[in-house]
């Protein structure tokens, strides 16, 4: 196996555990993406994150038979809508699929969540849909997802949990918590009452500043010591 290759296999274990740690997640529940060459890179299926090494993450050509899997131990029962995800929005690089309490709790009444804070606009329009039920694993769970996230970055899942898409592995983790986040903080408003929301203008604006802001690349070359010099 090529170094990236293994490298990216170790990020999506990292970054299962990461969302275990940080609360987003819980158990197995929950599984990642990501997308390596012309191949699906996805967690196995009731695996426990602690327990992964990078042999045991399952990769799926995206130009084979659908559902064809190489690796020791079978796919996450979600690769459909991962794979359906992937290969459909080429501008995107990994998807983190979780169980999160506050937007899991907004899934089970079915809402969708609207424009109450202006980081809607990180997802992509002026709220987060919530696609409607279906038996988790299926193909129909890939469609209704795949709906629910036409010109969206993530959207829920009713009665289930949450989808988050990003150009690469830091910003799927990123959106997941700041959609987390932003279902916290609806659900907290929807308690207090009088919830106010912001117009379709604000949200256009706000997304004008949105085509530059999200989770910074340049901290990597810091961090390595090889940052561009600034004045
Ligand atoms: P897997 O353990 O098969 O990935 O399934 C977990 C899950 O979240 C199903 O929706
Ligand atoms: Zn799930």
């Amino acid at each position: 196996m090529e170094q990236d290759e293994r490298d990216l296999r170790q990020a999506i274990i990292d970054q299962c555990k990461f969302m275990n740690a940080c609360g987003l997640n819980q158990g197995t529940s929950g599984n990642i993406s990501a997308r390596y060459k012309d191949r699906m890179l996805i967690t196995p299926s009731a695996t426990p994150y602690d327990k992964l090494t990078p042999e045991m993450i399952a990769s799926m050509p995206f130009d084979g038979e659908y559902g064809h899997w190489e690796g020791p131990l079978k796919p996450s029962t979600e690769w459909r809508f991962h794979f359906d995800i992937l290969k459909n929005r080429t501008d995107m690089g990994a998807v983190v699929h979780a169980h999160p309490a506050y937007c899991t709790a907004i899934a089970i009444t079915r809402r969708e969540i609207p424009a109450c804070h202006y980081m809607i606009a990180a997802f992509g329009g002026t709220n987060v849909r919530c696609a409607p039920f279906a038996r988790y694993g299926t193909p129909e769970l890939s469609t209704l997802a795949i709906e629910a996230l036409d010109g969206r970055t993530a959207c829920l899942l009713a009665n289930h949990g949450s989808i988050a898409m990003g150009e690469d592995l830091d910003k799927a983790m990123w959106r997941a918590v700041e959609l987390e986040a932003i279902a916290k903080q609806y659900y907290l408003a929807l308690t207090l009452g009088d919830v106010v929301l912001l117009t379709d203008a604000e949200i256009a604006e706000t997304m004008k500043g949105f085509s530059s802001y999200g989770v910074q690349d340049d901290y990597k070359d810091v961090a390595a010591g090889t940052a561009r010099e600034t004045a």
